[in-house]
């Protein structure tokens, strides 16, 4: 089995997962430094610390969403605003030949960090599907 997947299940089964904090809200804090590419007064972007790609970024919201099966109609707007960024962010890094959008959503799409984020991964080209 993956580090990515072993690293799912275990934040999933641990005790909490879904209300204490993640050290996505320690960067959120300033508590834990971060390479920080954008921010709002919704949201905040920085560079991930394992990249996949050449170019891979988080986009995350200020508030916390664990996951987005925990999104509602109310989230709407900030799920739009969070689509929109992404695509700057991307156009901002030089990514003008494509770019993926992903969101790992619990155990089986190898969430590890609960926290809704979205990856923005480009600056090679990607492969289908997706492991
Ligand atoms: P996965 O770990 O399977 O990619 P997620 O979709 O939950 O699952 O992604 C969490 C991401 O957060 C990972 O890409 C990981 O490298 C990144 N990450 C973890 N800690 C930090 C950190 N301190 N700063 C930046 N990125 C981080």
């Amino acid at each position: 089995m993956s580090d990515e997947v072993n690293k799912a299940k275990e934040a999933a089964g641990g005790a909490g997962a879904k209300s204490e904090p993640t050290i996505f809200d320690h960067i959120l804090s300033g508590k834990i430094p971060a390479d920080i590419v954008y921010e709002d007064e919704k949201c905040m972007a920085f560079r991930d610390v394992a990249p996949q790609a050449p170019k891979h970024i988080l986009l995350i919201p200020r508030i916390r969403i664990p996951t987005l099966d925990d999104a509602t109609w109310e989230h709407a707007p900030l799920l739009g605003h969070l689509m929109v960024t992404a695509k700057e962010i991307a156009a901002k890094e030089g990514l003008d030949k494509g770019y993926r959008i992903v969101i790992n959503n619990g155990v089986e799409g190898s969430q590890s960090v609960y926290h809704l984020h979205i990856h923005i991964i480009g600056g090679r080209q990607m492969g289908w599907p997706p492991g």
